[in-house]
């Protein structure tokens, strides 16, 4: 359909998915012309009245493996993103962009009561419509929108809060922070979701707009970055620099939000042993942010862990054993003799460089969208078995890592880098233009986060 009108064709579309609680999916008649493969025709070309599609999944994977190849977006359209019958954001946007495509509308569902059948010349999969808030998408920010009838008007107007801001800011929210927002804002019960979604949107109480919630949103964690970049990397001559990742062999299996208060002991043991290495000089200086790995969910495997800049003359092995027997002596004090043993790896940063990149690696939010897909495609089957259980976990997440760290600090210091000694010896206030210039230098010089596998 060259003369397609693809905002009428979204608005059909997202109209079909709300109204009339099924969809469909056309399987164009191809303009070759406009295709990268001159071949590329895995789907019956010209189907007979009662031909039928091995599987939704492989009809849905072929249009979207070539509907991809036509707009040129054969990456984020590939068969991985609609490996799960959840996928069904790619349709829509293609049916709003595909203007070579003659013949399109929007498929959307959760793959169970499945219809085939054609129509026109064109295949048409059929198939209902989510039914239960439980068991949605969250990190399928248009299935979420295709299902206004399973939200509340509440957790509406926050998900149309994030990617109104999206829009208005592509650079300060970008990559994947709809998908993470979304995971975010529909964890029923999180104090601060309001808050989130506001960011950079000023107020009488609030001029800057900033949320400041740095265990969470990606946009206040860049400007910290900012401010911590000014601070030290200007002054890399000044001292002698190591990079620390304090961690814990193994992993912990969550079981409910209360159970996440034990991850206070696991920071409280790094924050108590830097803080002593510091006062007894072993150390000039540390600058750590605390941290939560998500390595898995449903069920829900974390690990928390500290990173830190260090300055210090020397961070021989000697040190860093001390290091390691502190923090499993708090730890044991704490939690008795059940807990993760301490393990720490050191690096050296000789260069400004290098300073650069891993000061960077400090500052970001909590990670859920991969263990969160991860879950899905491993745990959610056509029916969506699984979902509920996978969504009930990531709200206990949620809630329950917001409420182990709401009094606790991401952002640390002790000794020589914290900017409230003496000793300070960062960039003070005063010369931060400079220093900034400084970093933009740097920068220019080109930073790879591959200096962190090195
Ligand atoms: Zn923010």
């Amino acid at each position: 359909m060259n003369d397609l009108d693809a905002v009428k064709m979204k608005k059909s579309g997202i109209a079909n998915i709300g109204y009339t609680a099924s969809t469909f999916l056309h399987l164009p008649q191809m303009n070759t012309t406009n295709l990268i493969d001159p071949n590329p025709m895995p789907f019956n070309p010209d189907p007979s009245p009662n031909s039928t599609p091995n599987s939704v999944k492989s009809e849905v994977a072929a249009f979207v493996e070539i509907a991809g190849k036509m707009l040129g977006h054969s990456k984020s359209f590939n068969q991985t993103n609609c490996s799960a019958s959840s996928h069904t954001s790619p349709f829509i946007q293609i049916a709003a962009e595909a203007n070579s495509v003659r013949s399109v509308s929007v498929v959307v569902g959760e793959g169970n009561k499945t219809k085939t059948g054609n129509s026109g010349g064109s295949s048409v999969v059929q198939v209902e419509p989510v039914q239960d808030f439980s068991k949605l998408n969250k990190s399928d920010i248009n299935e979420l929108f295709a299902h206004p009838q399973l939200l509340s008007h509440t957790q509406l107007n926050l998900l149309r809060s994030v990617q109104k801001k999206q829009q208005l800011h592509p650079q300060r929210y970008r990559d994947d922070y709809l998908r993470h927002s979304s995971i975010l804002l529909l964890s029923n019960g999180w104090s601060s979701a309001q808050r989130y979604s506001m960011c950079s949107v000023p107020n009488l109480v609030n001029r800057s707009g900033q949320c400041k919630l740095h265990k969470f949103c990606p946009y206040c964690c860049f400007l910290e970055k900012q401010t911590a970049l000014a601070r030290y990397v200007p002054v890399y001559d000044s001292g002698n620099w190591f990079f620390m990742t304090g961690s814990f062999t193994g992993d912990l299996h969550m079981t409910g939000i209360s159970s996440y208060f034990e991850l206070q002991s696991y920071w409280d043991a790094y924050k108590l042993s830097l803080q002593q290495v510091v006062k007894e000089g072993l150390v000039r200086g540390v600058f750590w942010t605390e941290e939560l790995a998500v390595n898995s969910i449903a069920p829900v495997q974390v690990l928390p862990h500290i990173h830190a800049i260090v300055e210090s003359s020397d961070l021989s092995d000697g040190v860093v054993h001390g290091i390691r027997d502190l923090v499993a002596r708090n730890l044991r004090a704490a939690l008795g003799p059940d807990c993760l043993p301490a393990n720490i790896q050191i690096k050296s940063l000789n260069s400004q460089r290098k300073l650069l990149s891993h000061t960077q690696y400090l500052l970001k939010p909590i990670r859920l969208v991969k263990a969160y897909d991860a879950a899905w495609s491993r745990a959610v089957h056509d029916n969506r078995t699984g979902a509920i259980r996978l969504n009930s976990e990531t709200t206990d997440l949620v809630l329950g890592y917001s409420a182990a760290s709401t009094d606790r600090t991401k952002i640390n210091y002790a000794g020589n880098l914290s900017p409230k000694t003496k000793a300070y010896i960062g960039t003070r206030e005063s010369e931060r233009d400079d220093a900034r210039e400084v970093v933009a230098q740097v920068m220019g010089e080109g930073v790879d986060y591959i200096e962190l596998e090195d």
